[in-house]
């Protein structure tokens, strides 16, 4: 795709982080822009901003855990816009943030449902219900268009418990997509968006923490993993950063777009550990990773 004047992008997770980021940069080659997200507050302060930007946008209120309001937003973006051209399934969150595999110090068989439900309801299901309720409309209207899921560079690595989780299914769901869309002969691309580190509140996800899938009380505390994930996150690129490798990665219809190569190392480590049947790699153990993780820490 190569054509954004006068289209329409719509973007969840679209309120903060990267996903402003994807907004800001669409609404500056042209587009409108539909912002979609859960948090009330910040996503009036976004659109809020976009619009002093110039930029022709609506906000919609969306939790993309559940398919009624992912369907009713795609209704309230083609009413306002017409049809839509680009798709971010990009709200997602993290109950933790950096190598581990824990919360806190659960294990993988000890963490509670209400985790799994909420980080696989809003990582995977939240792109699935995306797909199911744009897709036949950018097929059908015939226009050129793209869809981008944001996943991680959690795709490509062992860990990372239900957040990695459901990266790794994202980047099947993503991978079947593409092909799928190949075999429909349709005008729409597909791109998954896989960072490293970015300076965002990812490590705050639990603000996004809808009341239905609520913690269970007694869990171990987490205040240091938290302190430490703070610090990561603030270390990393910046969302604008990502954005623009997305905008390119739309132009170039590249589909794996990995906008941090310092951390090819773990992918190159764990695809040769599979490779060679050898048994599950422990990241930090992969030479130079441990040294980039405290360097950002400290
Ligand atoms: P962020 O917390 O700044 O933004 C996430 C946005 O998603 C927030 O505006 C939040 O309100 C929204 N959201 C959360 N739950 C939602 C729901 N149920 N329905 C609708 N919206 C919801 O974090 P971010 O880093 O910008 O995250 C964007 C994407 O990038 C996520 O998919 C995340 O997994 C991915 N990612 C981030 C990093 C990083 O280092 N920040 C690295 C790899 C991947």
């Amino acid at each position: 795709m190569r054509d954004f004047d006068n289209k329409t992008a719509v973007v969840t997770g679209g309120a903060s982080g990267i996903g402003l980021a994807l907004a800001e940069r669409f609404a500056a080659a042209g587009m409108r822009v539909v912002l979609a997200d859960i948090e009330a507050s910040s996503l009036e302060a976004a659109l809020k901003t976009l619009k002093a930007q110039g930029a022709e946008a609506i906000g919609v209120e969306v939790n993309v855990m559940q398919r009624d309001s992912v369907m009713q937003l795609a209704e309230r973006a083609m009413d306002a816009f017409g049809n839509i051209h680009v798709l971010c399934n990009n709200a997602g969150v993290s109950t933790t943030v950096g190598a581990s595999s824990a919360i806190g110090d659960l294990c993988v068989w000890e963490m509670p449902e209400a985790d799994w439900d909420w980080v696989m309801g809003v990582n995977f299901a939240g792109a699935r219900y995306g797909l199911q309720a744009f897709v036949p409309h950018m097929i059908g209207h015939g226009e050129t268009g793209h869809i981008v899921n944001t996943a991680s560079l959690a795709a490509f690595i062992p860990g990372g418990g239900p957040y990695g989780a459901s990266k790794h299914a994202l980047l099947s769901l993503t991978e079947t997509l593409y092909l799928d869309l190949k075999a429909q002969k349709s005008a729409i691309g597909a791109s998954l968006l896989c960072p490293g580190f970015v300076n965002t509140h990812l490590h705050r996800s639990e603000r996004n923490r809808p009341v239905e899938v609520g913690r269970p009380a007694g869990l171990p505390e987490t205040d240091s993993k938290m302190a430490m994930a703070g610090a990561i996150m603030a270390s990393g690129d910046p969302p604008s950063a990502m954005a623009e490798a997305v905008f390119q990665g739309i132009q170039d219809e590249c589909f794996y777009i990995l906008p941090h190569p310092q951390w090819d190392v773990q992918v190159r480590a764990r695809i040769d550990h599979v490779l060679q049947r050898k048994r599950p790699l422990d990241i930090e153990n992969v030479e130079g990773v441990t040294d980039q993780l405290q360097r950002k820490a400290s």
